[in-house]
């Protein structure tokens, strides 16, 4: 006689609105088919985590896995989701050497991610700088979970600046797909001329970077994607808010009846620009680093209910981007998948605030944004068995634990004070980080279609 589930996992459950004790997940092939506190119904297995904190899997909504070393990046990213909690990543579309611009890029990316992928993936697509809004209805029938445009251009081919007038007629286009318009939001001729002055005054030094990318940057390009959205009716979501202002300008908009959101990376709930000048290259990122009194608007922001979800915007540049004197020439980006559960729990704690939070803000949301929720994000029956599991204590974040290549074994968080490591991650039912080893192999991840 066979048991009526495969496995069942137990610890302590946390989900969106409540924590429940003495737990358990109920998993029969992919998916949870029960849920429950208490002694357990009979499985093949019994996996007991104690009172450690279940939580279902998180969905970073936004990062990068290969902006340096193209497909193969999805690889060696992935692995490091596993050891991070991460169970569904969605990726961005910039990669090299061609961004996902059409269906037939969509589906060569799709083969990577099937062979070579440890955790699941939506992916997202964007359009070429000139005659891509031709491709828009294809990509979405070919089930990318957003588009990704930029007002900001850092390569003409694989991150190109959208102008105004085809950036006006790719929202119309994605508007009849349904599908949200994730915006790189920074306004290119104020970052170059600051850029510009800044070089001529000889200040190359880190917290140039803040000063030629300012709060204005951002907002001015906020405006005018929204003003965009107001006419076109598509969903216009901004890809990283540094600033509260962000989230304030998406909320006037939408009582105006615009569909605008904002999104804030976890760097933009805890670093500072006192940080870029500590870490130098290695705390680069764009937007940059903002005021600590900027952090606390920000978490008035999320505690409000006015961001959409928290994301990584993982971008794993090898070390040797990270070390020039010119703060300028390194590459911008931080690698944030394997620190971003124990820092999330860890800002939380540190603030009162509860657990239920990650679950809503770096699972559920980002997953509906995305249109792949119930099925991921979720503890829920009928949901698929992600699951990340942490374990409370005195931590240290040190960067020699990430499982990318060596050359990405680096973090802006490297010596930090955490209150929660990762114990275990399970992907559909399937343990594929035991606390210390990766379980999955290449290829055990799939993509995951929206809808
Ligand atoms: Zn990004």
């Amino acid at each position: 006689m066979s048991t009526p589930f495969d496995r069942v996992i137990r610890g302590t459950l946390v989900t969106t609105n409540a924590i429940l004790r003495d737990g358990y997940v109920a998993v029969r092939g992919d998916v949870i088919a029960a849920i429950g506190q208490g002694a357990p119904p009979p499985a093949d297995e019994t996996i007991d985590h104690g009172d450690r904190l279940i939580l279902p899997g998180l969905v970073d909504g936004h990062m990068h896995t290969s902006s340096s070393t193209g497909w193969p990046g999805i690889e060696s990213a992935s692995r490091s989701a596993a050891a991070g909690g991460v169970t569904t990543c969605c990726d961005m579309p910039y990669d090299v050497p061609v961004p996902v611009t059409d269906a037939a890029i969509l589906a060569d990316k799709v083969g990577w991610v099937e062979r070579t992928s440890h955790v699941d993936m939506a992916l997202y697509g964007t359009i070429t700088k000139t005659g891509g809004v031709d491709a828009i209805a294809e990509l979405a029938a070919a089930g990318i979970s957003a588009f990704k445009l930029s007002t900001y251009e850092y390569d003409a081919v694989r991150f190109p600046r959208i102008d105004h007038p085809t950036m006006l007629a790719a929202f119309r286009e994605i508007a009849k797909t349904g599908l949200p318009c994730a915006i790189h939001n920074e306004d290119q001729e104020l970052v170059e001329k600051l850029t510009e002055q800044a070089r001529a005054a000889g200040r190359t030094d880190p917290i140039m970077h803040c000063r030629t990318r300012p709060p204005l940057a951002e907002s001015m390009a906020d405006l005018e994607i929204f003003e965009m959205a107001l006419e076109t009716g598509a969903h216009v979501h901004i890809a990283h808010s540094s600033i509260a202002r962000g989230f304030e300008l998406a909320e006037q908009y939408r009582a105006m009846g615009a569909t605008t959101t904002g999104e804030a990376c976890i760097q933009y709930l805890c670093m500072t620009e006192d940080d870029l000048i500590r870490l130098k290259g290695f705390g680069k990122c764009n937007p940059p680093f903002r005021t600590a009194a900027e952090v606390e608007r920000m978490w008035q922001a999320l505690v409000a209910d006015k961001i959409a979800y928290v994301s990584t915007d993982h971008a794993p540049w090898p070390i040797a981007r990270k070390q020039f004197d010119d703060i300028f020439a390194c590459g911008a980006g931080l690698t944030g998948l394997q620190s971003f559960a124990p820092l999330m729990f860890t800002l939380l704690e540190e603030r009162g605030l509860s657990p239920t939070l990650m679950a809503t803000y770096c699972a559920e949301r980002s997953a509906q944004l995305h249109g792949i929720w119930p099925r991921k994000g979720a503890l829920r029956v009928g949901s698929d068995a992600d699951l990340v599991v942490l374990e409370q204590g005195d931590f240290t974040f040190d960067q020699a634990c990430i499982v990318d290549r060596p050359e990405m074994q680096w973090s802006a968080y490297h010596g930090r004070k955490m209150r929660a490591r990762v114990a275990a991650t399970w992907q559909r039912g399937k343990m594929i980080w035991d606390g210390v080893s990766v379980l999955s192999q290449p290829g055990d991840g799939r993509f995951v279609r929206r809808g």
